[in-house]
């Protein structure tokens, strides 16, 4: 039945969003796959060219907030799965420009549920079975946790502390009145931090795997031991796959790794490969810097995912060590994908952000 779903996937062209893309294309032939995409700085087209050919696919890029648009789209393709990735993600931007955030975030998303009633569920008729709004969202809504304290469930109180988790916060809130107040069928996944192939330069791991190739410091906030949860990006596909499968209308469903570190662990374990893969004179970990620690920095987040395993049978497939070694293989062999974007206004961001890079 998946095969046949006819698919709207917001922010295709980002880094979970063209994973998602290809994780689909692969299980899921012959259905449609429609990817909008205002390609923003971190949005990148290359990063779709494996799915170009697929008779499935298009792509078009247009913004979220261009409601004509989306209900032309909805409409003309025949859409009943609404997969929405797309939002400004960086927590550094959004404490230097918030803005963004709340447009893209919050007024965004407001606009596609706005799109999806407007077709899905026209005046005085009947709602359209199996139409489907899943957001992707974040485990950062939740706040920050002590060293001890259980980790995030779905009913865990919301407590954001960066204009990023505030923003994605506020548009989890409007998807859930959505269902609530017009009984449009939403879904929605709060996941823990990604890593895998086609991340924007400006996160953690492929920022240090990059800076790592260039010889140039590896910028760590604070005292390193802020702890995240990993995940690679492959698994919070399938835990999404299996919630747009069986996930219960007005859900929520947390996705996580069972794998926490801290950001030094994650930064030390990357200088260990590279001590393996591309062995220089001294060892990588030189390469280590600690820099002023980021404004309202959450200490830790983690995620308890036993809902999306007991109902959906959900289990990630990769341990942090396998997946992490792949990534940098992936890098290592992409330059073409990463070079031209280790230019112009990213080199410029990065300077401003960590000095001297
Ligand atoms: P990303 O920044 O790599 O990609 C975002 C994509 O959205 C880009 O392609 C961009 O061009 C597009 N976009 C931005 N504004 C748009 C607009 N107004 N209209 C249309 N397209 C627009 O982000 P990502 O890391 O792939 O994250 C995707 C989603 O997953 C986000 O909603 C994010 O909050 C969520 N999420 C991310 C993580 C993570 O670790 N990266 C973890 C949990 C949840």
């Amino acid at each position: 039945e998946l095969n046949e779903k006819r698919l709207l996937v917001t922010g295709g062209a980002g880094f979970i969003g063209a994973n998602f893309v290809h994780y689909w294309l692969s299980r899921h032939p012959g259905g449609r796959l429609v990817v909008l995409d205002a390609l923003t700085y971190a949005g990148n087209r290359a990063s779709l060219d494996a799915a170009e050919d697929r008779p499935e696919f298009r792509f078009v890029q247009g913004d979220i907030r261009d409601q004509a648009l989306v209900e032309k789209l909805l409409r003309e393709e025949g859409i009943d799965t609404l997969v929405h990735f797309a939002a400004e993600s960086h927590v550094d931007r959004s404490i230097t420009g918030p803005d963004a955030f709340v447009d893209t975030n919050v007024v965004g998303t407001h606009s596609l549920l706005k799109a999806a009633r407007a077709v899905w569920l026209p005046d005085n008729e009947a709602p359209l079975p199996q139409h489907r709004f899943h957001h992707v969202s974040t485990d950062e809504v939740y706040g920050t946790l002590g060293a001890n304290d259980p980790a995030f469930t779905e009913t865990t109180p919301y407590a954001p502390n960066s204009p990023y988790s505030a923003s994605k916060a506020a548009s989890d809130h409007l998807v859930r009145a959505y269902h609530h107040t017009y009984g449009l069928d939403t879904t929605i996944s709060n996941c823990s931090n990604n890593y895998g192939p086609y991340q924007f330069p400006e996160k953690l791991i492929p920022l240090c795997i990059l800076n790592l190739l260039e010889g140039k410091p590896l910028p760590i906030y604070g005292d390193g031991k802020n702890i995240r949860d990993w995940l690679h990006v492959e698994d919070h596909c399938r835990g999404i796959e299996l919630i747009l499968a069986g996930g219960r209308a007005g859900e929520t469903y947390n996705i996580g790794g069972n794998s926490e570190r801290s950001n030094l662990e994650v930064v030390e374990a990357l200088c260990t490969l590279m001590d393996e893969l591309r062995p220089t004179a001294a060892p990588h970990a030189r390469q280590i810097t600690f820099v002023k620690d980021r404004p309202g920095h959450d200490r830790r987040y983690a995620i308890d995912a036993r809902k999306l395993e007991g109902e959906l049978g959900y289990a990630p497939t990769r341990s942090f060590e396998a997946g992490l070694r792949e990534t940098v293989d992936w890098y290592l062999a992409s330059a073409s994908w990463w070079q031209p974007i280790l230019s112009g206004e990213y080199r410029e961001w990065v300077g401003r952000q960590y000095g001297g890079s």
